[in-house]
């Protein structure tokens, strides 16, 4: 297993339950990558990102400096390929094939997520409080009702509140909200790298093994995958399994496959926890920034910044965000405590990457969750386990597959 995210840590995990022996590379350490600093939903996710509405709103967002997306230009050349792709999964037929394919491994999410946490001390970690979608005005609601609409239509239970509901779910936002919508079955984890953690701990006591070392070439064929460390060292295993979230790129040309992958980033500040806070994560959806209130402090995470994996962080557009975070929880005071950026690991269909290398059967994939990686990290570990010893995993794994992409 390379990579120790929320995803390779579920992949981890599974194949041990499964009675497989494994070994977990990671440069960094547990949970230190993307899946550190999110906004701890865990969603019955069928969301990709293009379709018709993103386009239409892209011009004026690109040219507003508050709102939630931005390209660095100095990139535009390297990110073209994948713009034209993303542009291309626009199309309202690609948006429900591609909604389809994410619901694969979305329908399961949150059964997947309380039988990988049940018996640890991550149970607890995970509250059954919702994820809170709020809008200020009936037109803006209205504008997302459809995409609410759809999530029912698959059996999620998204409720439905007015300025007086609201206010009672959430007595004390700022009373600036018309509408809102619940996604009242998804988990919130109250910190996404501890759970992590806590999943990597458990794994360990099944007899997995945890290595701090760069992996800088990896090579597989029908039968064995092996792996090159940055000191030269090489390791073999029967299978491989490339986790590495939004770095996966390199390596799985190296094995076999050419995957347009690439980067949403997205930052989050922290803060003190306020006297008066949330009982949830609120998203404030028409500014496109998320409250959450994580147990060591309120956690504000926004933006999708296209500027790849290199880019020095910039912070300003989060932090310009700051007055109106404070306008929609009055007692959110004191300046941030820490400061952090992100990199989503985005496909342009937004549907991971999960299954066999077209060209090296030992060798498998399992990135590009974009902004779901949490969400559909256990149930992507179940998933890559069954498929690591050829039993049926109960989804449509074509959708999900990499040779998807030739
Ligand atoms: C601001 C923000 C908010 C978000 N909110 C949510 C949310 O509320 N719910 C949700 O479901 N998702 C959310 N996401 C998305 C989610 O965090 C990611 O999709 C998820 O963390 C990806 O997990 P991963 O395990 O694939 O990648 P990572 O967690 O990034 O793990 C990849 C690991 O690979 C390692 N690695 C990379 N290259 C190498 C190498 N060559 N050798 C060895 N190791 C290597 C890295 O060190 C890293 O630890 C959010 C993302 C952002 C940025």
């Amino acid at each position: 297993m390379i990579g120790a995210g929320a995803v390779g840590v579920s992949c981890a995990l599974q194949l041990a339950k499964r009675g497989v022996r494994v070994t977990v590379i990671d440069r960094g350490p547990v949970g230190g990558g993307t899946s550190h600093g999110n906004a701890g939903a865990i969603l019955r996710a069928a969301s990709p990102v293009a379709g018709p509405d993103v386009i239409a709103a892209l011009p004026r967002m690109l040219l507003d400096p508050k709102s939630p997306l931005s390209i660095r230009w100095r990139y535009l050349p390297r990110l073209t390929p994948w713009l034209m792709r993303f542009l291309n999964e626009s199309r309202p037929s690609r948006v429900r094939r591609n909604a389809d394919a994410i619901w694969q491994l979305g329908a399961g999410a949150v059964d997947a997520w309380r039988a990988q946490v049940r018996g640890t001390a991550a149970e607890d970690m995970l509250r059954p409080v919702g994820w809170l979608k709020v809008y200020e005005s009936e037109a803006s609601f209205e504008a997302a009702r459809p995409g609410l609409e759809r999530y029912r239509a698959r059996g999620t239970a998204v409720e439905y509140f007015d300025r007086d509901s609201l206010r009672q779910l959430e007595p004390n936002l700022a009373p600036l909200f018309a509408r809102g919508a619940l996604h009242a079955d998804a988990l919130f984890a109250l910190n996404p790298r501890r759970v992590v953690e806590i999943c990597a701990d458990a794994a360990r006591a099944l007899g997995v093994t945890f290595r701090q070392a760069e992996v800088s070439d990896a090579h597989a064929d029908d039968t064995h995958g092996t792996v090159t460390l940055a000191d030269g060292e090489r390791l073999t295993a029967d299978r491989l399994v490339l986790a590495c979230g939004a770095w996966s790129k390199g390596l799985a040309k190296r094995l076999g496959a050419s995957i347009p992958l690439d980067t949403e980033r997205g930052y989050h500040l922290m803060f003190e926890t306020p006297e008066r806070g949330l009982n949830r994560p609120v998203v404030w959806e028409d500014k496109g920034f998320v409250l959450c209130p994580m147990a060591h402090g309120l956690r504000m995470t926004s933006q999708v910044e296209l500027a790849g994996v290199e880019a020095p962080p910039d912070f300003r557009r989060i932090e310009r965000l700051l007055p109106l975070a404070r306008r929609m929880l009055p007692s959110l005071a004191g300046e941030p405590t820490d400061r952090w950026l992100g990199y989503r690991p985005s496909t342009p269909d937004s549907v991971p990457v999960v299954g066999v290398s077209p060209r090296a059967r030992a060798a498998l994939f399992a990135f590009g969750h974009q902004h779901y990686g949490l969400s559909l990290a256990a149930r992507t570990g179940e998933v890559i386990a069954d498929m690591a010893l050829d039993r049926p995993t109960g989804v449509d794994e074509s959708v999900l597959s990499p040779s998807r992409y030739g």
